[in-house]
C-alpha cells in the first residue's frame, strides 16, 4: 500500500496498530500494510468499526498483528486485549473481521471496485481479485477461480432473484403474505451493492451450515440514509453465534457507506438535496 495512506490508517488508528515498530521478532507489522491500494477503503472502515465498538460499547480492544494478502484474499490477523474485562464478547469484532476478510475476494485490490466480474482470477497461476477494468490492463491469459463472480447480467431484477435462489433459507420470507412481512418488497437497493449483499448472505449461509449456527432469516433489506439495512431474525438458540453473525450483518451495513450504490465503486456519503445518498465522483456527477 502507499506510503501516505498506510501513514494515514497508522494515525488513525494507533491503538489498533501500536505493534506497527515493534523489531520482526515480535511483530509481523514491521514490513507494513502488505495489500494494495484497492483495499485501502475496506480496513478504514473495519479499523473505524473495531475502535468505536471498543470505544463506546465496551468491546475489547483490537491489535492488528498482520495484515497482508492470501491466495487474493485479504488476512487481518488481530489479537484482543483485556477480553476478559469486557463486558461485550469479542466473537462480534471477530465477525466483522471475518466477513471483511471474505468480502474482499470481491473488491478489486488495484482500484477499490466492485460490481461486474470483480473477484478471484487466477492470473500467471498466481491469484488475485480485480475488476473487469484492470484486468483489461495486464497483458497474460487469466480465468476465473470462482464462477461465482460471473453474475447473471441484466439490472437489478434478475440479480434480486438470484440471491433468492441461491439463499433460500435467508430469504425465506418471500413467500409469505404480503401483510406479513416486508421482505414482499424485496431488496430495496441499488444495484451496486450486489456484491455486497451476495457476500454476506453467502458468508452467513456458510457459517450457519458449517458450524450449526443460528439460521438468518432476512425480514426487510433496504437503504436508509446512505447505508445498507439488513434487518434479520435468528432461528436459533446460542447467543454467542448470534453476536459472531451480527457482527458480519452490521459491518457489511457500515462499509456499504463507502460503497457508491449505483456502481460499486468506492464512494462517500453526500446530501443529495435532503437525501444522503451513497455515491462515487461519477455517479454524483450524473445526478
Ligand atoms: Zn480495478
Ligand atoms: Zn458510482
Amino acid at each position: 500500500m502507499q506510503k501516505e495512506l498506510q501513514e494515514q490508517l497508522f494515525e488513525n488508528y494507533p491503538l489498533i496498530f501500536r505493534n506497527k515498530d515493534k523489531p520482526q521478532s515480535q511483530s509481523l507489522l514491521y514490513c507494513g500494510l502488505c495489500v494494495e491500494n484497492g483495499w485501502y477503503h475496506l480496513i478504514d472502515q473495519l479499523c473505524g468499526f473495531l475502535q468505536f465498538h471498543h470505544d463506546h460499547n465496551g468491546y475489547p480492544q483490537a491489535i492488528a498483528s498482520q495484515v497482508k494478502q492470501k491466495f487474493g484474499v485479504l488476512r487481518f490477523y488481530t489479537k484482543f486485549e483485556d477480553g476478559d474485562r469486557s463486558d461485550r464478547p469479542e466473537s462480534y469484532l471477530l465477525g466483522a473481521v471475518h466477513f471483511a476478510e471474505h468480502l474482499s475476494a470481491r473488491i478489486c485490490e488495484l482500484c477499490g471496485a466492485m460490481g461486474a466480474e470483480t473477484g478471484l482470477w487466477a492470473v500467471k497461476g498466481y491469484v488475485t481479485t480485480l475488476c473487469l477494468q484492470c484486468r483489461k490492463g495486464q497483458i497474460f491469459e487469466d480465468q476465473p477461480v470462482n464462477s461465482n463472480i460471473l453474475k447473471p447480467p441484466g439490472g437489478w431484477k434478475k440479480k434480486d432473484r438470484h440471491l433468492y435462489e441461491e439463499y433460500p433459507l435467508i430469504f425465506k420470507d418471500r413467500s409469505r403474505p404480503m401483510t406479513e412481512t416486508c421482505m414482499c418488497w424485496g431488496i430495496c437497493t441499488g444495484e451496486g451493492w450486489f456484491d455486497l449483499i451476495d457476500q454476506l448472505c453467502g458468508w452467513l449461509q456458510s457459517q450457519t451450515d458449517k458450524n450449526a449456527y443460528s439460521q438468518v432469516v432476512a425480514e426487510q433489506v433496504k437503504e436508509k440514509f446512505g447505508e445498507l439495512c439488513f434487518y434479520v431474525r435468528y432461528e436459533g438458540e446460542s447467543e454467542k453465534d448470534i453476536e459472531y453473525l451480527e457482527g458480519a450483518i452490521d459491518f457489511a451495513g457500515n462499509f456499504s457507506g463507502r460503497i457508491c450504490e449505483q456502481c460499486g465503486r468506492p464512494g462517500t456519503q453526500t446530501d443529495t438535496g435532503g437525501w444522503i445518498k451513497t455515491l462515487c465522483n461519477e455517479c454524483r456527477g450524473k445526478k
